[in-house]
């Protein structure tokens, strides 16, 4: 379905992780005493326009072209530090008020909910950033905002399913997808947020009976990651799968051969909730409570939905950019048409525990 030149996802570089390690031992200095002062004078030294912090739960290449840009467009040096969401949450709780974070970046409006949640951001009401990204892909306070897209959309396949039958969210409850359906587990963010976001639309009673439908026809117990279903659903496991955009997108995307087969045999549906349109969800930042360098926290924030920036999302990760540019990748654009559901990801966020309570009612593991 999708024609256009194909690239390949660049894969993570040694260069990357030493990158990452020697932050991680700068950021470990700074954590045992080390004064923002002292950062000042060793960005003197080396020329720097100043420094910044950015403690990243994204676990994807693409960031790291944007922290070379970034660098390169200011001189301000970007020290990043990568972890899980739930690691980054407890470390800068432990952290307090001497954490040396500057900028929190993660995927998904649940996970950025969560440092929320732990009093982990200030307040940012930036003109640029108010200005470039819609109303409802922004924390209202001005917590976090979402600097790209990622739609959970179905995977099925092209022999055994109609486009006109996954359609929509509910359909996964109905008798037809009986034993067809392959997803990941309940604890998953991804997950959560779709549930959320189905409470939000339908109410909790029919919610938790939708739970209990896709449950009653799951293929197996979940297992794996995104990717894991998709290549279930080609190897005849399951009918139906439920991933983000950006995992399918890779697959189409690139030279592999595995890939291709996968490809050959499945397709993409934007399915709608409630009529509303196809659940999205966002890869998204916010400035840290205490960010030593706030200025160039502000400056990176903002940089985020410069075009260069919003190219590079689509380029390289295949999420959908919040800003079109006259270099997003065709593929990217033309798939970008579908009908999203205008909600307010907050809400993926405050209903994160009543989605994981209700998910665990279902028996969904
Ligand atoms: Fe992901």
């Amino acid at each position: 379905m999708i024609q256009t030149p194909r690239f390949r996802t660049p894969v993570r570089k040694a260069v990357g992780v030493l990158a990452t390690l020697t932050a991680l031992g700068a950021l470990l200095v700074a954590c045992n005493g080390q004064k923002a002062e002292d950062q000042k004078a060793e960005d003197q030294k080396a020329g720097n326009n100043g420094s910044i912090n950015v403690y990243t739960s994204r676990h994807y290449d693409a960031d790291t072209h944007i922290y070379e840009a970034f660098e390169k467009e200011t001189g301000i040096k970007v020290n990043r530090l990568e972890m899980q969401a739930a690691q980054l949450v407890e470390r800068m709780k432990a952290e307090g008020a001497s954490s040396p974070a500057d900028v929190i970046l993660m995927a998904d409006a649940g996970a950025l909910w969560k440092a929320q949640d732990a009093g982990l951001y200030q307040p940012l009401q930036s003109d640029v950033i108010n200005a470039k990204i819609p109303a409802n892909l922004r924390e209202p306070s001005g917590q976090w905002f979402g600097f790209s897209r990622r739609a959970r959309v179905i995977i099925y396949d092209k022999a055994k399913v109609k486009p006109e039958e996954v359609a929509t969210y509910e359909a996964l409850a109905t008798p037809r997808f009986k034993g067809k359906i392959c997803v990941r587990s309940s604890d998953n963010v991804y997950n959560l947020s779709l549930m959320a976001a189905v409470i939000e639309h339908l109410g909790p009673e029919k919610a938790l009976e939708w739970a209990k439908g896709v449950t009653a026809n799951m293929a197996r117990d979940p297992q794996g990651g995104d990717r894991d279903q998709i290549k279930a659903v080609a190897a005849g496991i399951c009918e139906v799968a439920i991933s983000n955009t950006y995992y399918y997108l890779r697959m189409t995307h690139n030279a592999d051969e595995l890939d291709q087969a996968v490809v050959d045999k499945t397709a993409m549906a934007f399915p709608s909730l409630a009529g509303q349109g196809t659940h999205v969800n966002i890869s998204g930042g916010g400035l840290a409570k205490h960010a030593p360098n706030r200025d160039n926290a502000v400056k990176f924030l903002e940089y985020m939905t410069n075009d260069a920036s919003q190219t590079i999302f689509a380029k390289y990760n295949n999420e959908f950019p919040v800003i079109t540019t006259s270099e997003t990748p065709e593929h990217i654009k033309a798939l970008d048409g579908f009908k999203a559901d205008p909600v307010n990801v907050l809400t993926y966020g405050t209903r994160q525990a009543e989605a994981q309570k209700l998910l665990d009612q279902a028996g969904w593991k």
